[in-house]
């Protein structure tokens, strides 16, 4: 044996022997919940911070109102911050919200695509794909519901802890702005 080094930590996970929570989740995904869009919610091309919050929606941990609830914290007002007319339920916020349902009607028209939105975030990210298209159009597709929820998830903290609001217009024009920002670093989209 080589005593002459030093021992050190090694991630048996993650081909470098580096800890990180992309292989953790992965691992998790394969073998802790089964049919877990593992693949989609860990997008390489998105930033970690996207992907980690597109995690705790497709396993509902994020903090909505009704998440919040159901850990024991009292909240007087269960509406939607968005549209303030259902319980705020991380698959309403992030599919059947009325304000939202016109972002996501806007991008796919943009897109000439027919969706219908499913019960939960988990069986979205698990039927997101698309056939026919260039591979261009498909890395465009596959950023979508890491874009769209990680914008109604920072508008939806900025209305409940700063009390301000954007506009449907704004928050499309925040939408297209983060798309162009993440593709920028997909190869396919570099120049
Ligand atoms: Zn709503």
């Amino acid at each position: 044996m080589d005593f002459s080094t030093e021992d050190k930590w090694h991630w048996k996970w993650n081909p470098d022997g580096i800890f990180s929570v992309k292989s953790l989740a992965a691992r998790i995904g394969r073998k802790g919940v089964p049919d877990f869009p593992v693949q989609q919610v860990w997008n390489p091309i998105s930033p970690t911070k996207a992907s980690f919050l597109v995690w705790t929606m497709a396993l509902n941990k994020c903090l909505s109102k009704e998440n919040l609830v159901s850990r024991g914290i009292q909240i007087l007002d269960q509406s939607c911050s968005l549209c303030g007319c259902s319980a705020e339920s991380t698959d309403h916020l992030c599919l059947h919200c009325p304000f939202l349902a016109q972002l996501w009607n806007h991008l796919l028209k943009f897109l000439k695509v027919c969706w219908v939105m499913p019960r939960s975030v988990k069986k979205l990210l698990c039927c997101w794909h698309i056939v026919g298209w260039s591979k261009k159009k498909k890395t465009l597709w596959k950023m979508i519901p890491s874009a769209v929820m990680w914008c109604i998830w920072t508008e939806r903290n900025r209305r409940v802890f700063s009390n301000k609001f954007l506009s449907l217009e704004d928050l499309t024009q925040k939408l297209v702005g983060k798309l162009i920002s993440w593709l920028s670093v997909a190869a396919d989209f570099r120049n």
